[in-house]
């Protein structure tokens, strides 16, 4: 009886010897560093880079015209814009980093003076795209009805119809960009280097509907339609 009943005690005493001996348990892991989700990375791009925007509440579902990380810019870090446009914060970066790696250093060397303004025609725009079949069929309402969302229904896309420098003169895609000259110069390298930075790039040359202005997109589809 005894040595049945000291037995687990023994017994006892070794595991709790055992659990003294033992290192104490181990604090939890500190918690890593906060890792800056792609949105906050990118409205941190935008900041750094000087942008004057305002983010705003995603809207819209995936496959209709929606916008997960929209913003709305007022400003480029380098020039103003004609009006605000609403677009994603990855389209305003590709936006604000084309305006400086290209459009400023391009008016300066072309020019001889930087850009002072953007001209929009326009950049989130809940619709289908525009095509020449889309035009015939709806009597000339392009991309009103039917048809693939445009990149402009994703946040995606922008529509420049100009630009305007630090002495007020205007360069227009519609009027400059068949002339001989520095402007239509200006606009036809921008246009060509505009390719490495969006991935559909349509204009003038494309078809009449893009007559007035450079469409730049980052979808998934692939023209650098020069
Ligand atoms: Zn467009």
């Amino acid at each position: 009886m005894a040595v049945s009943f000291r037995r687990p005690i023994v017994a006892l005493m070794v595991l709790l010897l055992g659990a003294c001996a033992s290192p104490p348990p181990r604090l939890a892991a500190p918690p890593p560093p906060p890792v800056l989700d792609s949105d906050s990375a990118c409205l941190k791009d935008l900041r750094d880079m000087h942008v004057a925007f305002e983010p705003q509440a995603p809207f819209g579902q995936p496959g209709s015209c929606s916008v997960a990380n929209p913003v709305k810019v007022s400003q480029g870090g380098q020039m103003g814009m004609n009006r605000p446009g609403v677009m994603s914060c990855t389209m305003a970066r590709s936006v604000e980093r084309f305006e400086q790696q290209v459009v400023q250093p391009l008016a300066r060397k072309i020019l001889g003076q930087p850009i002072a303004r953007l001209q929009h025609m326009g950049t989130y725009d809940c619709r289908a795209r525009r095509t020449e079949a889309a035009k015939a069929s709806t009597g000339g309402e392009s991309g009103s009805k039917g048809g693939r969302l445009s990149e402009h229904g994703k946040g995606q896309a922008i529509d420049i119809g100009g630009f305007e420098l630090v002495d007020g003169s205007v360069i227009s895609v519609k009027k400059d960009w068949r002339n001989a000259g520095k402007k239509s110069e200006f606009l036809q390298q921008l246009a060509r280097a505009s390719c490495e930075h969006f991935t559909v790039v349509l204009t003038p040359n494309h078809n009449r509907l893009h007559n007035d202005h450079l469409h730049l997109d980052i979808g998934p589809h692939r023209l650098c339609g020069m």
